[in-house]
């Protein structure tokens, strides 16, 4: 059922014009689908665009002038947004070498002289800067507009939320945050740096080893840091800084000034001001919004991904050690999952998509230091695991049956770590072709998780091993083939990722990253395979070094069976064959006693007979 907007938009119109809110009428309003921290999960009181235009969709921008309202997204979501929006909307598909950027279409709509408005704090420097030069190019102006104009006319707006903070004990985090905090002074004196910016919420989380909870799936809260040669400034609503936290910065020898929320902006202008006078920079990511860093002349700012991004991205011994018994426990919870559905199906009960998905999230909440899922579980069957991000609702709801593939993609969230794991599996008695499409990407995805590669090589160069056995016939997959995964963090986290794109940001894959392997293919309306591990980078050992460089390989720390039954054997070779025999094996062993350990008999007879040597 499409959204009503159209009191909606006339509203917007109206405000577009109104003294009391822009100094000049505005010719377009931008509405894009940010926070102020850029983040990709948005808290309700955030989702501007879905509330102006009906989509729901997480990727999105909506512009609205006198006469017309257009939202461009991509091809995840052309059919979801056409069926969630009025006939006031019109859908501009992203992607299609027809649909112009959103900068040409306003050139080619709007007369010179225009001014189009956007909230500064909800656009990215880069995205605003871009924007900016291909509309001055026709002779339009983009102005930043305060208060947001949404905010103005939505009724009934949800406050921000008031999750509660937790401090991370170091057992999880095996770093103070003094001595975080210290690395990263470090690294602001080799740039010239006197004062840094922290604007992403799973930066400011792992710097003060604390979690939120303000976000769904993302432990996070809203927040800024600002650190100095000698403090630590943090602008968080106070409220949510209970005993228990400042006793943990006392405990972590981290002296942290605490400052309003809403006072960041401010703060940094006076800092401006002081700084001028020094000579010292301000480091800021250029992923951070325009409205704070704009704050800065060019002549004092460092434009770059922070020191933070990076450091996070390598995990530490104790990190990766909470990643990978996480994994064990993740694996066992989806163990008694399929093992159960499996007894579901013989025995004739119904189980669909939500109902399955459901009874997942309890076998994981069963396991030690469970916080939460790391994001909505995709719980598909026959041609729904072809939407690549499919969302299950009661609408779409299908049975899971002995007929059809079924592609469960999850992840929880651990005080340890988190993880993200898809597997597929036929109940019955799969097609030639779904064994051929499924075996090349187990192949693939063997490939990159066995690669060896120079230090610091960048993602992208990797992602074609995913691709290889499926371009040799003809198939494909369009989405990238890996990202970062956090350590109780964001399920997705930069800045490195192994996709056919370049990430931007791409420091190069390092000693201590962990990424998802997730080669997939999906033939539309009928079936969707996907395979994802998740692996963290370690040192490879090689006959020779060249130039010292160093070589780099993978260790998958995901244990969950592979169905062999989708496996046609003819199409491996002795080492794959070898390799798959040896992954199962440790799976068996691993998880198999964890399961033992926690009688789940039923579990670890599937996990038994599931991992069969082939
Ligand atoms: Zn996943
Ligand atoms: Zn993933």
């Amino acid at each position: 059922m499409a959204k009503k907007t159209l009191q909606c938009l006339k509203r917007l119109r109206d405000l577009m014009k109104d003294v009391k809110y822009v100094s000049e009428p505005l010719s377009a309003y931008i509405i894009t689908s940010d926070d102020a921290h850029q983040s990709e999960y948005l808290a309700e009181c955030d989702k501007r665009r879905q509330f102006v235009s009906g989509f729901t969709g997480s990727a999105g921008t909506a512009v609205v002038t006198e006469h017309e309202a257009c939202l461009w997204t991509d091809g995840r979501y052309y059919l979801q947004a056409t069926e969630e929006m009025s006939d006031e909307w019109k859908l501009m598909k992203e992607g299609m070498p027809s649909t112009p950027s959103q900068g040409s279409w306003l050139a080619r709509t709007l007369q010179p002289g225009a001014r189009v408005g956007a909230d500064p704090c909800l656009v990215s420097y880069t995205t605003w800067k871009t924007l900016q030069d291909e509309l001055a190019a026709a002779g339009l102006s983009l102005v930043p507009v305060a208060p947001n104009l949404v905010d103005v006319l939505w009724e009934g707006r949800l406050s921000p939320p008031a999750g509660s903070v937790q401090p991370l004990a170091i057992k999880y985090t095996g770093k103070t945050s003094k001595k975080k905090v210290e690395e990263v002074r470090k690294k602001m004196k080799e740039k010239g740096a006197a004062l840094l910016v922290v604007t992403a919420l799973d930066e400011v989380a792992w710097l003060l080893n604390v979690r939120g909870s303000d976000i769904e799936f993302n432990p996070v809260f809203f927040s800024y840091v600002v650190v100095t040669n000698s403090q630590v400034h943090l602008f968080v609503d106070e409220s949510k800084i209970s005993l228990a936290v400042r006793n943990h910065f006392n405990e972590e020898d981290l002296p942290v000034s605490i400052h309003p929320y809403d006072k960041v902006s401010s703060f940094l202008s006076e800092q401006v001001n002081q700084l001028s006078g020094q000579g010292g920079k301000v480091w800021i990511s250029s992923d951070s919004s325009y409205a704070l860093a704009r704050l800065f002349p060019d002549s004092l700012r460092i434009l770059e991904i922070t020191p933070i991004a990076v450091m996070k991205a390598r995990k530490n011994p104790v990190e990766v050690q909470g990643m990978v018994n996480c994994h064990v426990r993740d694996a066992a919870a989806l163990c008694c999952y399929f093992a159960w559905l499996e007894r579901q199906l013989k025995e004739g009960q119904v189980v669909t998509e939500i109902s399955g998905a459901d009874r997942l999230e309890e076998f994981r909440k069963q396991q030690e230091d469970f916080m939460g899922l790391s994001f909505d579980t995709i719980s598909s069957v026959g041609p729904n695991g072809a939407i690549i991000h499919y969302h299950c609702t009661p609408a779409t709801d299908r049975p899971i049956t002995t007929r059809e593939l079924y592609l469960c993609d999850s992840g929880g969230q651990y005080r340890d770590g988190t993880t993200d794991v898809t597997r597929t599996l036929h109940f019955g008695t799969p097609t030639d072709y779904e064994r051929e499409c499924f075996t090349r990407v187990f192949k693939g995805q063997r490939l990159l998780g066995t690669a060896i590669y120079p230090n610091k090589i960048k993602g992208n160069c990797l992602d074609t091993l995913a691709r290889k056995f499926l371009w040799d016939v003809g198939l494909d997959y369009l989405h990238g083939t890996g990202h970062g995964v956090g350590a109780y963090l964001n399920v997705h986290e930069g800045p490195m990722g192994i996709s056919w794109r370049m990430y931007p940001n791409d420091p190069g894959l390092q000693e201590g990253m962990f990424l998802s392997n997730e080669p997939g293919f999906y033939e539309d309306g009928k079936f969707g395979i996907r395979l994802e591990n998740v692996m963290y980078v370690v040192p490879a050992q090689t006959r020779y070094t060249f130039k010292d460089r160093g070589f780099l390989t993978f260790k998958t720390v995901t244990l969950v069976p592979i169905q062999t039954k989708l496996i046609d054997k003819d199409l491996l070779t002795a080492e794959e064959v070898a390799y798959l025999n040896s992954y199962h094996r440790e799976c068996r062993e691993v998880v198999g006693e964890k399961l033992k350990a926690a009688g789940q008999q039923e579990a670890w007879e599937w996990l038994h007979r599931e991992t069969e040597p082939i």
